[in-house]
């Protein structure tokens, strides 16, 4: 398998040769057809293993500039550090799209990303804490969702964050895309794909 088998658009295959990316990893060689396809996917997958790509590449090929003035897609992870890491794949896979990304993130002041937010985007990624204080503010319009990813469910259920959570998939809108990736397959990421996954397709690396 090659990236151009995907049927990736231009700007994004430019920015994957660029990245110095030759051929898809197993878990991207498995991800981005299900995604771009429709399905929910749960993935089991460890950092290293190009996980991240494997849900940022078909990401920005579905989610389109400006289609609406509020976030489309939204990823959620556990840290500062990954919602970074997310951030820069961003940055270098979408470097010929002109999609509108944003990280946000505890331990800075929430008004430089709040005055972002408004300013509109394409795609969010958020640590849960931060993004449900900024939306509780009433400064974020989930509304336009049509994609949701929660990377490193495990960690996140770990550091306590699933009331965080339940409360973002309430306020969500139902008919969505939902994409889970966990570096383990526990009893309790399992019972977490049930109650938020329709029919999920499950990708192990
Ligand atoms: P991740 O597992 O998402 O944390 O990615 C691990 C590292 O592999 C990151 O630095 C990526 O930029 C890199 N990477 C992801 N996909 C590929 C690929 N297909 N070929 C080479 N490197 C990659």
């Amino acid at each position: 398998t090659t990236f151009e088998d995907f049927k990736l658009n231009k700007q994004l295959l430019t920015a994957i040769t660029e990245a110095g990316y030759t051929i898809p990893t197993p878990v991207q060689e498995k991800t981005i057809p299900l995604v771009l396809a429709g399905h929910d996917v749960m993935g089991i997958a460890q950092t290293g293993t190009g996980k991240t790509a494997a849900f940022v590449l078909p990401l920005l090929m579905k989610v389109k500039y400006a289609q609406g003035t509020h976030p489309r897609a939204l990823i959620v992870a556990p840290t500062r550090e990954l919602a970074m890491q997310i951030e820069d794949h961003i940055k270098i896979l979408g470097k010929y799209t002109d999609l509108r990304y944003l990280a946000i993130y505890g331990g800075v002041g929430p008004k430089t990303q709040i005055e972002k937010i408004k300013a509109g985007l394409d795609i969010l990624i958020a640590t849960p804490g931060r993004l449900m204080e900024i939306y509780l503010k009433g400064d974020l319009i989930l509304k336009e969702l049509k994609t949701l990813v929660l990377d490193e469910a495990d960690k996140m259920m770990d550091m306590g964050f699933m009331p965080q959570i339940r409360r973002l998939l309430e306020i969500i809108p139902r008919k969505r895309q939902n994409l889970l990736f966990s570096a383990t397959m526990h009893e309790r990421v399992e019972k977490l794909s049930e109650e938020f996954l329709e029919f999920p397709m499950k990708v192990e690396v």
